[in-house]
């Protein structure tokens, strides 16, 4: 499988943390792949995803159970294709889902998953992601990634389960929210105490990230 490059790992982390946060879109160099819109994905739609909630053919769209909260979703055809793919790639393209905007499978490269169920686009674009890491902190920031990932999946049972701590998605956003617990191994959760206590910090830490969030 031929190699491609992810760019340099610091500034991936820095940018996918500022998209978790909600400060910016991802900026993936995707070429011609176009994974994300063909592998089965419901997509979420906020009520400012207006264009694709106009353009989503009824049956494709799931609106929310109550009208509380909870997000409308699109479905996928028949092929696991988006509704608004065409052949010359997204047909709502400057106007696509926050949702798509903020997808960037790198993430799964990071954290050393691949995304769950039969999805061998976006699985294959993932085994070939190679970040550049020239320096000795970002070759520390990407270990402590990995390391936090580890860890999530191995304990994954002791997350509260609407964090989905099992699934690789969440999995790999709780590593790049919580990374920095993990820089220096000997103090990293889960290592001089319980699991579950090395969970709660890991919990604690997430929290922390997305109360800072705009
Ligand atoms: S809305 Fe556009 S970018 Fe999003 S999954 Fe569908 S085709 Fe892809």
């Amino acid at each position: 499988m031929s190699e491609i490059a992810a760019g340099p790992f610091g500034a991936w982390l820095g940018a996918m943390r500022a998209v978790l946060k909600g400060e910016q879109s991802a900026d993936v160099p995707c070429g011609g792949c176009a994974g994300c819109c063909v592998s089965s994905y419901p997509i979420p739609l906020r009520s400012t995803d207006r264009v694709a909630l106009e353009r989503v053919p009824a049956r494709y769209l799931r609106m929310p159970a109550d009208s509380a909260g909870g997000l409308a979703r699109m479905g996928f055809r028949d092929d696991g294709s988006c509704p608004l793919l065409c052949a010359s790639g997204c047909s709502i393209y400057s106007d696509r889902p926050q949702t798509c905007r903020d997808y960037d499978c790198r993430i799964y490269a990071a954290a050393g998953l691949l995304p769950d169920g039969e999805r061998p686009v976006i699985r294959s674009r993932v085994q070939a992601w190679r970040f550049a890491m020239p320096t000795a902190v970002e070759q520390a920031a990407a270990a402590a990634v990995l390391r936090a990932a580890e860890f999530i999946r191995d304990h994954a049972t002791l997350f509260p389960a609407a964090m989905r701590a099992g699934s690789a998605t969440a999995a790999a956003v709780l590593a790049v929210k919580s990374y920095g617990l993990f820089e220096d191994a000997e103090l990293a959760p889960g290592r001089h105490e319980s699991a579950q206590q090395g969970v709660l910090r890991v919990i604690d830490a997430a929290r922390a990230f997305d109360r800072d969030s705009g």
